[in-house]
């Protein structure tokens, strides 16, 4: 199947080109030739973007089909038990209506640390399946090394350490010792793997920056006189940040979870060190933290968008955040951006989101691994 998408405005994942054409071939976007279409999209007053990479996530069953909907073709998951990502996984990979994943699978966390009161909370509800439950924790640094080597025999794509006192959440909880952060990155980069830490105030961040972790999946809502300095820090390591302004912002509403007065100005906070960071030349990744409440699946990529473009990135830059930024550093090199042998993630929608970015919202057509979607 050959599909000619055309006389559309393309953002490749990096720059624009207006009024072009697209071949999709198979499963790949592919190199004109002379050969007709078996189908022919008119593209006149629409643009074409690269499927849109979400990299903070949380699957659940029919999360992944969710976020196709809304033209999140891949998402980074950050915490999976291993029965629900071999699951996830197998789905995906079978099917053609859901968004592709990667994991972290099983995260690093002290005994009895942050995120172990969220799953208790969840695990009253039958219904989340083997998606809840016990999982591994790490109390000393010498089980870091047998930590990861049972997340390698699961598969996963990267490691993600968790430092969390548990303050922004109004709880007091166990956090993984620096020795103990150090000797869990240095097990996973012996094998190769990316590290990502959750870490939410500046004195967390530092623990991640001196354990030497590769990026951060959030940005730190406490903003002061450490800030310029861990910016500094970030931007001389070559680290990158993923955004997640969507979920401070949900967390930042009065009612909503287990939320106190810490996390009120939580929006405000983020949307400050994105800033800073982006003004420091640091990678910023588009990620939402989505769950099955909220934020949601793919819609929260679209609000993610709008708060980069308050944090002072251009249409542009945020698109970027959300496609060929996020492929790069997770080394997705078959997608995140439009060229020839690439994966068919695509996204088609009216107007421009390269000049207004709320024009995200208006999809006409997603394409994943070149299978169009019923809409
Ligand atoms: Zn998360």
């Amino acid at each position: 199947m050959r599909t000619l998408i055309r006389d559309v405005d393309v953002f490749d994942g990096e720059h624009t080109t207006r009024r072009t054409s697209v071949l999709i071939d198979g499963d790949r976007i592919a190199t004109h030739d002379d050969r007709p279409a078996d189908v022919v999209v008119d593209g006149t007053g629409k643009t074409l973007l690269p499927g849109l990479i979400d990299a903070h996530t949380h699957v659940f069953d029919g999360s992944l089909a969710q976020a196709l909907t809304f033209g999140v073709t891949t998402e980074l998951d950050m915490f999976c038990l291993p029965a629900n990502l071999a699951r996830q996984r197998a789905s995906a990979a079978e099917r053609d209506d859901m968004a592709d994943i990667r994991s972290a699978g099983m995260l690093a966390t002290a005994p009895g640390g942050h995120p172990s009161q969220l799953m208790a909370a969840l695990g009253d509800a039958a219904a989340f399946g083997d998606a809840v439950g016990a999982f591994d924790t790490v109390a000393t640094a010498d089980q870091a090394r047998a930590f990861v080597d049972a997340r390698l025999a699961e598969g996963i794509d990267y490691l993600k350490v968790v430092i969390d006192d548990g303050m922004v959440h109004g709880a007091d909880l166990p956090v993984l010792a620096p020795d103990v952060v150090a000797a869990l990155v240095d097990a996973a980069h012996a094998n190769g793997l990316t590290v990502i830490a959750h870490a939410i105030t500046s004195a967390e961040v530092e623990v991640a920056l001196n354990a030497g972790v590769d990026g951060l999946a959030h940005v730190w809502i406490d903003p002061g006189p450490r800030t310029p300095e861990l910016v500094a820090r970030i931007a001389a390591h070559g680290l990158f940040v993923v955004s997640t302004l969507a979920y401070f912002e949900v967390i930042g509403q009065p009612g909503v979870g287990a939320v106190d007065h810490a996390a009120a100005d939580s929006a405000i906070h983020a949307v400050h060190t994105a800033r800073a960071l982006h003004r420091a030349g640091v990678p910023l990744l588009a990620g939402t933290d989505a769950t099955p409440f909220a934020p949601a699946h793919g819609a929260a990529m679209h609000r993610e968008l709008v708060l980069l473009t308050e944090a002072g990135l251009s249409t542009e830059e945020a698109l970027t955040a959300a496609t060929s930024v996020p492929a790069r550093h997770f080394g997705l090199t078959d997608r995140g951006r439009i060229a020839p042998g690439l994966r068919a993630d695509l996204v088609l929608v009216d107007g421009d989101p390269t000049r207004d970015i709320t024009a995200i919202g208006a999809i006409v057509d997603v394409w994943r691994r070149g299978v169009r979607q019923a809409r």
